[in-house]
C-alpha cells in the first residue's frame, strides 16, 4: 500500500483534518468514576507526556458529531503504537458517559491530535511541581510514568486533589511509582473526605499547602522550580494565584483548563 493510500485510509472528510481510526483494546475501571481506555493506533503514537488528543463520536440524539479531549495517561516510552486515555465520567455529559461506560474492546474511535503545551521532556529538566484536580491528573500520570520509564532523576511532586480515596485517578500506579522512586512524591488532598487519613491534606488546594510541597521539593533540589497545573477552572485560577502569591514568576507556570 503506498503512503497516500494508507492516509486516504485514516483520513475522515472532516474539513481536511486527519482523523486516525483506533481500536480499543483494553478497558479497565480506573477508580470509582473513570474508566481507561487502551487503543491501538494505526501508527506509532507520537506524543510528547502531557499532551492530549479529540476524540469525536457521533451520539444518538445529538447534532453532528461531538469532539471532547482526553489527555494521554501513558508513557510515550517506550514506543508503541498504544496509548491509555482516561475518562472521568460526568453525568449529564455527552461525550464521557459513552466513553466511560459503553465503549467496549474492537469498537471503534476517531482520534485527531496530539495537542497541547502542558508538557514535560527530559529536557526540560526540573525541579518539576504539578497540580492537578479531576481529569487533571492524567496528563501527569503520563508525565511521572514517563520519567520513570526513562530513569529520570529529576525530583518531581504531584499534589492531587480529590473527592475522596475511591475517587482518585491512578491511586495504585501511582502510590507504586512514589514507593520505588526517591525523587518523586505524590501528595493527596481530599475535598470530602476530612477523617480520611491516607491524604496528607484535607482541604482545597490553597497557597500554604503549595508552599508546603515546594519546601519539600526544595529540600532535594533548590533550584527554581517550573510548575504544571490542571483541572477545572477555579482550581486552576486558585492555584495559579497562589502560585503568584508565593512569589513564582508566572513564566514558569504552565496551565491548562480541563472542562
Ligand atoms: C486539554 C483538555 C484535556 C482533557 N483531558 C481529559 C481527560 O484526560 N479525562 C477526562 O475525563 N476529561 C478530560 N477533559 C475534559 C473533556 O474534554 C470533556 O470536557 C469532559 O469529558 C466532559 O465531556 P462531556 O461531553 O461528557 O460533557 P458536556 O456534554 O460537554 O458537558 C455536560 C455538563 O458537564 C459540565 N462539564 C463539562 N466538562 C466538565 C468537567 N471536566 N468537570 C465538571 N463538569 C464538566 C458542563 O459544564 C455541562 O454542564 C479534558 C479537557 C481539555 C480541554
Amino acid at each position: 500500500m503506498s503512503s497516500n493510500e494508507f492516509f486516504q485510509r485514516w483520513l475522515a472528510p472532516d474539513k481536511g483534518r486527519l482523523w486516525l481510526v483506533a481500536t480499543v483494546v483494553g478497558v479497565r475501571p480506573e477508580c470509582s468514576d473513570a474508566t481507561t481506555l487502551r487503543l491501538e493506533l494505526p501508527v506509532p503514537a507520537d506524543f510528547v507526556a502531557g499532551q492530549y488528543y479529540l476524540v469525536r463520536m457521533r451520539i444518538d440524539g445529538a447534532p453532528g458529531v461531538v469532539e471532547q479531549a482526553y489527555s494521554v495517561s501513558s508513557s510515550p516510552w517506550p514506543p508503541s503504537s498504544k496509548i491509555e486515555i482516561t475518562i472521568r465520567e460526568i453525568p449529564d455529559g455527552r461525550a464521557s458517559p459513552l466513553l466511560a461506560r459503553q465503549v467496549g474492546e474492537g469498537d471503534q474511535i476517531h482520534l485527531h491530535g496530539p495537542f497541547g503545551s502542558l508538557t514535560w521532556n527530559e529536557a526540560d529538566g526540573g525541579p518539576l511541581l504539578m497540580i492537578g484536580a479531576g481529569s487533571g491528573a492524567a496528563p501527569f500520570a503520563s508525565i511521572v510514568r514517563f520519567a520513570s520509564a526513562r530513569h529520570s532523576t529529576v525530583p518531581m511532586a504531584l499534589l492531587c486533589s480529590s473527592r475522596d480515596r475511591a475517587s482518585i485517578l491512578f491511586r495504585e500506579p501511582l502510590e507504586e511509582l512514589d514507593r520505588c522512586q526517591d525523587q518523586l512524591s505524590v501528595i493527596h488532598t481530599f475535598t470530602r473526605s476530612p477523617r480520611d487519613l491516607s491524604a496528607h491534606f484535607h482541604r482545597r488546594i490553597d497557597a500554604s499547602m503549595i508552599n508546603e510541597v515546594i519546601g519539600k521539593l526544595s529540600s532535594w533540589d533548590p533550584a527554581p522550580l517550573s510548575l504544571l497545573i490542571a483541572g477545572p477552572l477555579e482550581m486552576v485560577a486558585s492555584a495559579r494565584q497562589a502560585c503568584q502569591a508565593l512569589g513564582i514568576e508566572g513564566g514558569r507556570i504552565n496551565y491548562e483548563l480541563h472542562a
